[in-house]
């Protein structure tokens, strides 16, 4: 950050009154700007056994498969942002949504977020975002071209609990953000 988006003054880093780290302070208006991680929701779309995945049609990643997710907007609850971002991703409607895993990303500063779900009827297409979308079964899953970590670990820890028909809510700290390949 280098300008105070509340007046434009060159802001500088100090340490405020009464806080213990470092913050981005304005010397003109006095606006402290606090930065805080960022909450990325998503789902775990399944119908009949299979699950629906999209592959990215933007970067970072294009072209690699994902589960339906974004970054929260102000003024929804986390399950709104989830429906919405598989809407915008996928073109489904889901429904029945349970909080399942929450992923701490500290390298990047977010958190996901993710809920289990049901598609409310087998429709779904390519959307601006996603070159293509589609049902996996277990087997046909293409782990080796999964976009991220995270959403590699959700998935397999999904399935994990899957056969033993029981989802507890699921907390990790991740440390590996991006595939090494
Ligand atoms: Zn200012």
């Amino acid at each position: 950050m280098n300008f105070c988006s509340h007046c434009g003054h060159k802001v500088i880093q100090s340490v405020p009154n009464g806080d213990d780290r470092s913050r981005f302070v304005c010397p003109n208006c006095g606006t402290i700007h606090y930065q805080n991680p960022k909450l990325v929701v998503g789902c775990i779309p399944e119908w009949q056994g299979n699950i629906l995945l999209c592959k990215r049609n933007i970067e970072p990643r294009l072209g690699f498969w994902t589960l339906p997710a974004g970054y929260l907007e102000n003024g929804e609850s986390a399950r709104e942002g989830a429906i919405r971002e598989t809407y915008e991703e996928t073109c489904a409607r889901v429904n029945d949504l349970k909080a399942y895993f929450l992923a701490d990303l500290i390298p990047i500063n977010q958190l996901y977020l993710m809920f289990r779900c049901s598609l409310v009827r087998p429709a779904f297409r390519a959307t601006a975002e996603s070159i293509e979308v589609r049902l996996f079964s277990e087997e046909e899953i293409p782990w080796n071209q999964i976009a991220f970590p995270v959403i590699h670990t959700v998935l397999k820890s999904y399935l994990d609990d899957r056969a033993q028909s029981s989802f507890p809510f699921r907390n990790q700290r991740l440390t590996q953000i991006m595939h090494s390949d």
